[in-house]
């Protein structure tokens, strides 16, 4: 090419991880099922080292996020081989409203005493500051799983540093479509590859990206030696799916942007989230280090826990089911989960597929009307929402 403009990421989704341009070559990488190679090779000696179609993959995402890219067999392994990265007793500084899942994780490692774990509400720059003193690591999730907070951060890992420590985000919500972090100085993203970057339900896999080739070296060792290894048939197909991710992104984006202006005019729902929405807290910080407002949407229906959960008993079209990032739009009431409790009970959160936006509003619109109906005001708070 003529100019050295760098790709867009739209465009890099496509091109990365091709492999070698050989005449005859399949344009895709294949599935290679391997426990173990010929040896005395170039490639890894054995299947928990390293695998080629898994390699294609990391240079796509590596490619995306601007880094080094190691994956693992979910988000949860990914994470899990971050945050082994802390020295014993290491403190770690960790939003509240984080995937329910990593903040587990670190309160049974804290009640084990293998770190020191400090919650913080990242919206609050102050006390995240003030907790840093003396940590190891500064866990962000930006926006957070469920509750669509922002966090800042350029300012948060700028501070971060200044005290020592090492910054993750967990970027996938966003995907490095809609931001990267790295650009922004944090140290590590982690993402569910399971989510968007796959984008069809139907893997799970995630990633652990970094620009310091020696903590690559560590993930992949880390990797390699607890055996949370991705199976080669998952890595194709994450790669296959991450292919459209840009036009996914926009179509979703765009269905789910007009879903939430629609709802925050509709009289059953008392609260919309959504980064794109001008009065949402983060919008402005939404604008500066993000392209786009992502795919979620938070909705709270009036009439509390037992209306949100008419709504998902109603709805016809949209999905109720957990996860996100997929071509088919999911509904789930989060607070029906254990340790959700920071998540109003009637919260609604949708992952916006693919599907027209009408289709998806007239969904939404009778199933709010069914849940009205079968919760009129009055006796709203009467029955349902048991936890589960
Ligand atoms: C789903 C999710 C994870 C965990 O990923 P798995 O692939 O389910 O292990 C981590 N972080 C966020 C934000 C998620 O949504």
């Amino acid at each position: 090419m003529a100019d050295h403009r760098p790709l867009d990421p739209s465009t890099l989704a496509v091109t990365a991880g091709r492999g070698a341009r050989r005449p005859g070559d399949p344009l895709s990488v294949p599935v290679v099922l391997a426990s173990t190679y010929r040896a005395e090779g170039d490639g890894p000696p054995y299947g928990r080292d390293g695998n080629p179609t898994w390699t294609a993959l990391e240079e796509a995402i590596g490619a995306l996020e601007g880094g080094t890219a190691v994956v693992f067999s979910s988000g949860m392994a990914a994470v899990s081989a971050v945050i082994d990265g802390v020295p014993a007793g290491g403190l770690v500084v960790a939003p509240l409203a984080a995937y329910h899942g990593v903040r587990r994780l670190l309160t049974d490692a804290h009640a084990r005493g293998r770190l020191t774990l400090q919650t913080v509400e990242t919206a609050r720059g102050g006390d995240v500051i003030a907790a840093l003193r003396g940590a190891a690591l500064l866990w962000l999730e930006s926006p957070a799983n469920p509750l669509l907070d922002l966090a800042d951060i350029p300012g948060l890992a700028g501070a971060a540093h200044a005290a020592g420590a090492r910054v993750v985000v967990d970027n996938t919500l966003a995907t490095p479509i809609a931001q990267r972090p790295l650009e922004l100085v944090a140290d590590i993203v982690v993402h569910s590859v399971t989510k968007l970057l796959s984008g069809h339900s139907d893997l799970l896999m995630g990633a652990a990206v970094t620009r310091e080739p020696a903590l690559a070296t560590a993930l992949a060792s880390r990797r390699a030696l607890t055996g949370g290894v991705p199976g080669p048939m998952e890595a194709f197909l994450a790669l296959r799916g991450l292919r459209t991710l840009a036009l996914r992104l926009e179509r979703a984006g765009g269905t789910a942007g007009e879903l939430a202006r629609r709802l925050e005019r509709h009289p059953l729902v008392e609260r919309v989230r959504y980064p794109g929405l001008p009065d949402h807290p983060g919008h402005e910080l939404a604008r500066r280090q993000m392209q786009g407002f992502g795919t979620m949407v938070a909705f709270e229906v009036a009439g509390g826990a037992a209306a949100a959960d008419a709504v998902c008993a109603s709805v016809e079209l949209i999905v109720p089911a957990t996860s996100l990032g997929g071509v088919e739009t999911l509904i789930e009431r989060r607070a029906r989960w254990p340790g959700e409790e920071r998540t109003p009970p009637a919260l609604l959160r949708l992952s916006v597929g693919l599907e027209h936006v009408d289709d998806l509003w007239a969904d939404l619109e009778a199933a709010l009307e069914a849940a009205a109906a079968a919760n009129p005001p009055g006796r709203a708070m009467a029955g349902g929402g048991e936890a589960r």
